[in-house]
Order: C-alpha cells, then sequence, then structure tokens
C-alpha cells in the first residue's frame, strides 16, 4: 500500500476511531480460514487477528503460547486494513491458511505497505520445521525474502493447516494490508500499479521540466518553486513507497530512514514557497510571509538536531506534524487571496483542495471506512494530479492576465485618455517611418499642426468639464474628416497633428480647408448650450530630401503662428515653389 504521507496524519485521526471500534477475537478460530488455492483481491484483514507487543520484543514461541493461553490476547481489525497510526508498538497479524488439496500449493503472502521497516514472516506447518522471512526497508534489497519494496514471502503450503504470524515493526504509520495470492496474480498487480505510477509521475515530470523551462525563460520564481513542488512530490512519494529505494539506493538502509521525512520538509517548503511567491504574499501580507519564514527555518533546524542526535522517529514526528500545519496554512492563503480579490488563487484553492479531498478519500479507503476501491485507493495520487494541473492552470491564468495588463499598459501610453486619438508617443514612431520612407520615394509628404482658436476663453466661459467634452467632439470631427492612411495625433492641449502621405502642398491645403471648414460648421450642443470653435492650421511640405520630420513639425508650427496672427480659422502653408 504506497501511499503518501498525507494519508498518515489522517490515519493517525482516523486510527483512534478504528482502535476503539476494535473487540476481542475471543475465539482465535473463529475468523475465516484462507483458502491456499483462492486468488484473494485486496486487503484482508477479514481473515486475520493481531496483537500488539506491548513494549518487550515478543519471539514467535512467546506469541504462539500467548495465543493458546489466552485467546482474548488477539483482537479482530474492523476495517478492510489494520491501520494502527504513527509510533505504534510492534504488531504481530495472525492467520490460518488452509490448503485441502493432496499437493503443496505456492502463494505469495505480502503486506503492501512500502515504508514498513522490518517485516517478518513465520509459516508453521504441524510436523514440519517453521519457516521465516525477512523483509522491510531496514534490509537491502538483495537481502530479503522477495527482492521487492513490497514486503513479501513466497511460501509452498503443504497439505493441511498453516499457521501464518507477521511480525511488523515500523516508526512510520502502521498500516499493515495483508495480501494473499499467487506469485501469477502478484505481478499484474504490481504492473497495473507501475502504469498508475508511470502515469501520475510522468505528469508531475512533465509539468515540472515544463516550469523549469518557463523559469529559464521568464526569470519568474514561481515557475521555479512550481517546478520544484512538482518534482519533490515525486521524490517524496516514491522514497515513502519503497519505489526510489528499490530503484535508486537498494543497498542504502540509513538513508531510507532519513530520506522521507527529509524530502517531506522539502515537499511542504516548497508547496509554501510556490505559495507565497504565487500569491504575492510577501508584498500583499509580509507578517505572513515573515511568520511562514520563521517556521521553515525552525522546523530545518529541528530536523537538522534531530539527525545530529539520531533520532529519526522524532524527526518522521516533526514531519507528520507540519503536514497539517501546510494543509490548513495553503487553504487559508488560498481563501484570504481570494477573498482579497486575487482571482488567480481560485484556481490555487481549488487545487489544494482538490489534494485535500483526495486524501481524505484515500485515508477514508485504507483505513475501511469506505469500502475499498481502486478509485478510493488511488484517489490521493489524483487528488494531487489534479491539484497540480490547476496550479499550471492558475500560473496560465496569471501570465495570461500580466500580458493583457502589460499590452493595455503598452497601447494606453500611446493613446491619449480624452479624445482616444494617438499622443506623440503613438504618432511620432509611425510618422518616422512613413517620413522615411517619403523620403526614399521621393514623394510628397505634408505635416499640418491643428490649433483650437481661442480655447482658454471657452474654458473660462463654460468651465474645464465642458472645455474637455467639446475638445473630444472636435478631436471627433478631425477624425472623421481625416482620409484614410492620414495620421491623426494630439500634440497637446488643444493642439493636434496630421501627417499626409502621398500629399503635396496644394492637395494638403484642400485637405486642411476641408478641416478648417467642418470644425467651423461643427455646432457642439453642450447641455443645452451651443458652442461653436474654429480652427488654425499650418502646413508645411516635405520640403527637401534632407528635411526631417521635425523640422517640417516645427516648420508647420510657425505657419500655424502665421495663421493665428493673420487672424485665426485659417490655414497658412510655406512657401509652394520648394517641394521635392
Ligand atoms: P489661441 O487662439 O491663441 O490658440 O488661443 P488659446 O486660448 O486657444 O491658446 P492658449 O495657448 O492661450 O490656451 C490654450 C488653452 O487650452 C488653455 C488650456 O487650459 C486649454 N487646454 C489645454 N488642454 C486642455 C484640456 O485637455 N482640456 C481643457 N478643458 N482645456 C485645455
Ligand atoms: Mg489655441
Ligand atoms: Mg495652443
Amino acid at each position: 500500500m504506497q501511499r503518501h504521507w498525507f494519508v498518515f496524519f489522517l490515519l493517525t485521526i482516523l486510527n483512534l476511531t478504528t482502535c476503539a471500534l476494535a473487540e476481542p477475537a475471543h475465539d482465535n478460530v473463529a475468523w475465516p480460514l484462507i483458502d491456499a488455492r483462492a486468488d484473494y483481491q485486496g486487503a484482508m484483514a477479514d481473515r486475520v487477528a493481531y496483537l500488539v507487543e506491548q513494549g518487550e520484543t515478543l519471539s514467535v514461541d512467546e506469541v504462539q503460547s500467548l495465543i493458546s493461553a489466552d485467546p482474548d490476547a488477539l483482537t479482530r481489525p474492523k476495517s478492510s486494513v489494520l491501520a494502527n497510526g504513527l509510533d505504534s508498538d510492534a504488531v504481530w497479524l495472525v492467520a490460518k491458511i488452509f490448503n485441502p488439496t493432496d499437493d503443496a500449493i505456492l502463494r505469495r503472502v505480502s503486506v503492501e505497505t512500502g515504508w514498513l521497516e522490518r517485516v517478518d514472516f513465520f509459516l508453521i506447518t504441524e510436523g514440519q520445521l517453521p519457516q521465516h522471512f525477512i523483509s522491510g526497508d531496514r534490509i537491502a534489497l538483495g537481502h530479503r525474502s522477495v527482492a521487492k519494496r513490497i514486503p513479501s514471502a513466497d511460501y509452498s503450503f503443504p497439505p493441511g493447516e498453516t499457521r501464518l504470524l507477521i511480525r511488523v515493526e515500523t516508526a512510520d504509520p502502521m498500516v499493515v494490508p495483508l495480501h494473499f495470492s499467487s506469485v501469477a496474480v502478484s505481478h499484474s498487480r504490481e504492473q497495473s500499479e507501475a502504469i498508475f505510477y508511470s502515469f501520475v509521475y510522468g505528469v508531475m515530470f512533465a509539468l515540472s521540466a515544463y516550469n523549469l523551462m518557463l523559469y529559464a525563460g521568464l526569470r519568474k520564481r514561481r515557475y521555479l518553486f512550481y517546478s520544484l513542488y512538482t518534482a519533490i512530490f515525486v521524490v517524496v512519494t516514491a522514497s515513502y513507497n519503497g519505489i526510489a529505494m528499490a530503484l535508486l539506493w537498494p543497498d542504502a538502509v540509513g538513508w531510507q530512514q532519513w530520506a522521507p521525512p527529509l524530502f517531506m520538509l522539502c515537499f511542504v517548503s516548497s508547496g509554501l514557497a510556490f505559495a507565497t511567491s504565487f500569491l504575492k504574499t510577501r508584498r500583499r501580507r509580509p507578517w505572513l510571509h515573515k511568520t511562514i519564514q520563521t517556521i521553515g527555518v525552525a522546523y530545518f533546524a529541528l530536523f537538522a538536531a534531530c539527525f545530529a542526535l539520531d533520532q529519526q522517529g522524532l524527526a518522521l514526528q516533526l514531519a507528520f506534524l507540519i503536514v497539517p500545519v501546510f494543509t490548513v496554512l495553503m487553504l487559508y492563503m488560498g481563501v484570504s487571496s481570494w477573498m482579497r480579490g486575487n482571482q488567480a488563487a481560485r484556481y490555487f484553492m481549488l487545487g489544494t483542495l482538490a489534494s485535500v479531498i483526495g486524501a481524505f478519500v484515500t485515508a477514508l479507503t485504507v483505513a475501511g471506512v469506505i469500502t475499498y476501491s481502486q478509485l478510493g485507493y488511488y484517489a490521493l495520487d489524483i487528488g494531487m494530479v489534479v491539484d497540480a494541473m490547476l496550479l499550471m492552470l492558475a500560473l496560465a491564468d496569471l501570465a495570461r492576465k500580466n500580458k493583457v495588463a502589460r499590452v493595455t499598459a503598452e497601447r494606453t501610453a500611446q493613446i491619449d485618455l480624452l479624445t482616444g486619438l494617438n499622443n506623440r508617443r503613438g504618432f511620432l514612431p509611425v510618422a518616422e517611418s512613413f517620413w522615411s520612407l517619403a523620403t526614399r520615394n521621393k514623394s510628397s509628404m505634408c505635416v499640418a499642426m491643428i490649433d483650437i482658436d481661442h480655447f482658454k476663453s471657452i474654458n473660462d466661459q463654460y468651465g474645464h468639464a465642458a472645455g474637455d467634452r467639446i475638445l473630444k467632439k472636435i478631436a471627433e470631427e478631425l477624425d472623421n474628416s481625416r482620409r484614410k492612411g492620414d495620421l491623426l495625433a494630439r500634440w497637446g492641449g488643444e493642439e493636434f497633428t496630421l501627417l499626409l502621405p502621398e500629399t503635396d502642398e496644394a492637395e494638403a491645403l484642400k485637405v486642411a480647408e476641408r478641416f478648417r471648414h467642418n470644425i467651423e460648421q461643427l455646432v457642439v450642443n453642450d447641455c443645452g448650450r451651443v458652442i461653436r470653435c474654429t480652427i488654425s492650421v499650418g502646413v508645411a511640405s516635405r520640403h527637401a530630401q534632407h528635411v526631417t520630420l521635425e523640422h517640417a513639425i516645427s516648420k508647420a508650427d510657425e505657419e500655424l503662428y502665421q495663421a493665428k496672427v493673420q487672424g485665426r480659422n485659417q490655414i497658412s502653408t510655406g512657401r509652394t515653389s520648394d517641394a521635392a
């Protein structure tokens, strides 16, 4: 049973109920025998009884005589899996196997939890020598009874009855699901599990690699933390369920005791690092950020102390203690950030919720509170995949919002907010390239400066707000008067500029005249008041090849001044003779 840490914390709670519900076996033959011919699906706590060592280590003979002296010494588990939580005393499982045939039957007995430290199988058939098999993650892979991560023993059950005693010792959660089947069935179970884990780990690694690339490209730390978070999820579960030991460190039994709690801390840290950078906690809620940092540092310091003092059990308990704190913190951060209007936090929260629900369903399944099913059994991993996907969506959503915000900011920087026309920043780059093109092609081009006459008096007379509205109307009218391909911009204040490509001075004069005429005819009705305006226009043509746009604009400005001096509501142009 390869469940990840989250289950353990929930199991510990559930276990209190399970233990309270357990009842004495009374008669040690009252529970059903295991049929040596059968392949049992799933865990089979209904065919076992158990006994918890009260501190002192018992030998197999002591257990045998204890059972025969006092049948009440044995307890029947209430759920489909015996689960005794964290830091349990060693547990003895007792079962009877009956082979009704005349031939021996080879069967695999296994306790499908990948993190149990030491598992001893004893098989006792009358008239035969007791058989003893050893497994567990304190034994190097090659020295186990079956060289697999799951503690197992293969035994040829002779005709008649065989008593099975299994002693399980672990500082990790005591979850003891007994399985009994042929070796082939056990293999196929292993295979479907391998497919499932390949899928889960594949998804997680793909997400991790993808986010690492995003980090390399975008240099945003949240992608790095997310990449770590998903990668460490794989590392922590694989180190717990024994896959990592089987593949990477088959002989490093010492390291195997420390790797899971260490990786659990790393997992929690990377999760919180991601959460704080994603939700911008440092900036938005500095006190929370500080608190999280302090808890993190304190935990690593305590863990280091445990390591120095060789207190592996204590380190495990510390690691398990941080898990509920982590979950509550993540949910709290998600909810509070969402309630403060951070839309991206909703994916974050839903993701965390998915993994919490998944963990809960798995815990209930493993503890036998809800009926065993594959879906229930793997709910935790499925929940974590959903979580990772939703967090990925959250990151994508954030990236999209940032892009939209950037594009909007760039766009608004080029647009005049009052009139909606281009401002200078929007106008100049485009006008410059038009101008260069005209210079290269020696084509004609004109620029006009337009200024509203006596606009100050309009402000004075009707107020600045009315002035704004009128300015907007005039801009609209100018924009409507413009030919397609002519470039109009608000130059500043009540001044506009107009670039006229492929237009010589004579033509520009006509265009300017149309503008002047249209504005003169424009009647603005502002709150019942009829307001009229006029404009003055200065026109300059692309004078000779060396003339820059800047020159032309200042020339048009001079002409505008002339138009003003000459009485306003008119157009002034430079010399008509020297157009290139
Ligand atoms: P002239 O005919 O010589 O151009 O006279 P004018 O009053 O139009 O020129 P002046 O440069 O003396 O004043 C320009 C006025 O335009 C003064 C300023 O308050 C007003 N103005 C500039 N920008 C805005 C604006 O965005 N909104 C409003 N309401 N008024 C503006
Ligand atoms: Mg003016
Ligand atoms: Mg002016």
